[in-house]
């Protein structure tokens, strides 16, 4: 039998608008013994059908797939998958020989809570980050071969990491179709090495394609430092015009695949260093050596708790960063935390420069790209904010 859950009164107010979570202090009755990965139906205070979700003990309880009465059976998240990769392909992500990396599924900005799937230029790499969506793994894997087509070549599924602990399942990650070495992608006409299987995440941060291409329009004949660098994604943008640039992270396996995607696009250009190294450390040490410098640091803040903590180090880091630069440099700075909103974002800059006394001001203001939708009902899903400062 399916569970029902029950709402405290006044509780149905975020499902009416819309929001995809509930949380487990709005409940006030779940009627059966629902396991996690279960399908379940939200009912208001007076028996009104709200939502129906996959269900997950702690606080988020229910993750919502539909705010209609349905059936959440292959055929819905066929139609799900398939208006996805219509969107994607309204958005000009697809059949596009310079392009063939991109997000095909970003979770609540596309209606489907815990799914996320990228495409590699045939490979599609899947993390699920619910046990629902990893009950359904192969099916979904099915759907994604059956809607793309012979354009898919292999499915992983790299959902090891991501499955709530606390569920007591442990996935292997493994092909769930085909099987495939790293590949070679292209990104507007730069090629990038993804190896999904040793590398963070998915294998790449495909979110940042659209502010890499802004920053090559910047690089021109600077003395560019990419902090926090990772697979060099801004680096080899940076590498066409730039003077030099240096490709920092602590991560010794970064470092390399840095360098190793320089030379895939560039050779052994001389201009193009990789260096291991902690970014506070390095920052002190780099006055007036740099005219363009790019700060993208992995989420300082995971949870509400640590909020402000987590502004403080952006706050420390920017105002390094703002101190040391040559006069007339340029500044790209970024945060991933999805508990720092843009405004908070905005306001550590805002204290750091303010600290060095130096005049800045705000170029551009960055965010996510098309395949990261954001659901306009779930502010949570705007994740990636971004500034382009110059400082005088
Ligand atoms: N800019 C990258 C993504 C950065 S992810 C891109 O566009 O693809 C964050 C990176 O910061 C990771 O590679 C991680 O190894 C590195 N990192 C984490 N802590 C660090 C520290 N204290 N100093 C330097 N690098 C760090």
């Amino acid at each position: 039998m399916e569970t029902k859950i029950v709402l405290k009164s006044g509780k149905e107010q975020s499902v009416k608008r819309l929001h995809p979570w509930i949380f487990s202090g709005a409940i006030k009755k779940i009627y059966g013994e629902p396991s996690e990965g279960d399908i379940v139906r939200v009912f208001d205070n007076k028996d009104n059908f709200l939502a129906v979700g996959h269900y997950q003990p702690g606080s988020i309880a229910v993750r919502i797939l539909s705010f209609s009465d349905v059936n959440p059976d292959i055929d819905f998240f066929r139609q799900a998958v398939s208006r996805a990769y219509e969107y994607r392909k309204a958005a000009g992500l697809t059949g596009n020989s310079s392009l063939n990396v991109f997000r095909l599924i970003h979770a609540e900005g596309d209606g489907l809570p815990g799914f996320i799937a990228d495409y590699y230029n045939g490979v599609v790499v899947m993390q699920m980050h619910s046990v629902g969506m990893y009950r359904i793994r192969k099916e979904l894997a099915g759907i994604i071969r059956e809607i793309l087509g012979p354009q898919v070549t292999a499915v992983y599924d790299k959902s090891g990491s991501t499955i709530p602990f606390m569920s007591g399942i442990k996935p292997d990650n493994e092909f769930l179709f085909g099987d495939s070495e790293p590949v070679i992608v292209t990104e507007y006409g730069f090629r990038f090495k993804i190896d999904w299987i040793g590398g963070q995440k998915t294998g790449f941060f495909i979110d940042q394609r659209e502010n890499r291409r802004l920053l090559g329009e910047y690089a021109k004949d600077r003395r560019v430092l990419n902090m926090f660098g990772y697979t060099g994604g801004f680096s080899v943008y940076a590498m066409k015009d730039a003077r030099l640039v240096d490709s920092v992270d602590s991560s010794a396996q970064a470092v390399e695949l840095a360098d190793e995607n320089v030379k895939l696009n560039f050779g052994d250009d001389p201009r193009h260093t990789s260096i291991k190294a902690d970014a506070f450390g390095f920052l002190n040490d780099i006055r007036d050596k740099y005219d363009l410098i790019i700060l993208d640091p992995p989420a300082f803040a995971k949870h509400n708790n640590v909020l402000s903590n987590a502004l403080q180090g952006y706050k420390r880091l920017n105002m390094k960063a703002i101190e040391m630069i040559r006069p007339g440099g340029i500044i790209f700075t970024f945060s991933c935390s999805q508990v720092v909103n843009r405004e908070n974002f905005r306001k550590s800059v805002f204290a750091a420069a303010a600290n060095t006394g130096r005049s800045v001001r705000i170029l551009h203001q960055m965010s996510q790209p098309p395949d990261h939708p954001v659901n306009i009902y779930h502010p949570e899903s705007e994740y990636l904010k971004g500034l382009v400062l110059y400082v005088e």
